[in-house]
């Protein structure tokens, strides 16, 4: 089967891996996750294989010479994420849809690549002031990650009209529904 790629992006802490997670609790028969892989430490409960293949820059770069990544990015300075092509290929071959959660950047990538087999969704949170306090409640990342983060956050937001659909968040129940029902009429268009 030729799979399609459901891409949602948005900045860090927008509600986007949230909204992914429960499509997936629900859709798991038809979509699956890309699993990236990534130099950051893990956090919280995350688990490697799960959540991102935790891996070191040496891996990563030695799979980057071996173009082994569909796209990669220095999302934050030292820090590595990418999508495998490995992992793409895995869940097309299991006859499913595939779905990302990545940064801006990334997701344009992604859907440039694969202009009519992907759709790209932005989510946007409420405000940016929203989105800090969400960065912050967090409580696992240093003063200066978090002002990397809030900085890259910013920057983010003004890419929000190249993507195909633009899912506003001020509401997480309404933006899974609504996120529900544009990837199920994508997937069956
Ligand atoms: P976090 O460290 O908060 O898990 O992720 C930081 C950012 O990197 C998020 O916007 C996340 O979606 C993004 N990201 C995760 N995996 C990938 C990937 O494979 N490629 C790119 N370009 N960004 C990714």
């Amino acid at each position: 089967m030729n799979g399609k790629l459901l891409i949602f992006s948005a900045p860090s802490g927008a509600g986007k891996t949230t909204i992914v997670k429960r499509l997936l609790e629900k859709h798991g028969d038809k979509i699956a996750f890309s699993i990236s892989a990534s130099t950051r430490e893990p956090r919280g409960t995350e688990q490697d294989g799960i959540d991102y293949y935790f891996i070191s820059k040496e891996d990563f770069l030695h799979k980057v010479a071996k173009q082994e990544f569909i796209e990669f990015e220095e999302v934050y300075s030292g820090t590595f994420y990418g999508t495998l092509r490995s992992e793409v290929e895995r869940i097309w071959q299991e006859g499913k849809h595939v779905i990302f959660d990545i940064d801006v950047v990334g997701g344009l990538r992604l859907k440039s690549k694969f202009p009519d087999q992907a759709l790209a969704i932005f989510v946007n949170p409420p405000s940016l002031e929203v989105l800090k306090e969400r960065l912050t409640g967090r409580g696992t990342d240093s003063a200066e990650k978090l002002q990397e983060r809030f900085a890259k956050a910013e920057h983010e937001l003004s890419f929000a009209d190249k993507f195909d659909v633009v899912l506003q968040n001020n509401d997480l129940e309404t933006a899974c529904a609504e996120a529900e029902q544009l990837v199920l009429d994508f997937i069956n268009s």
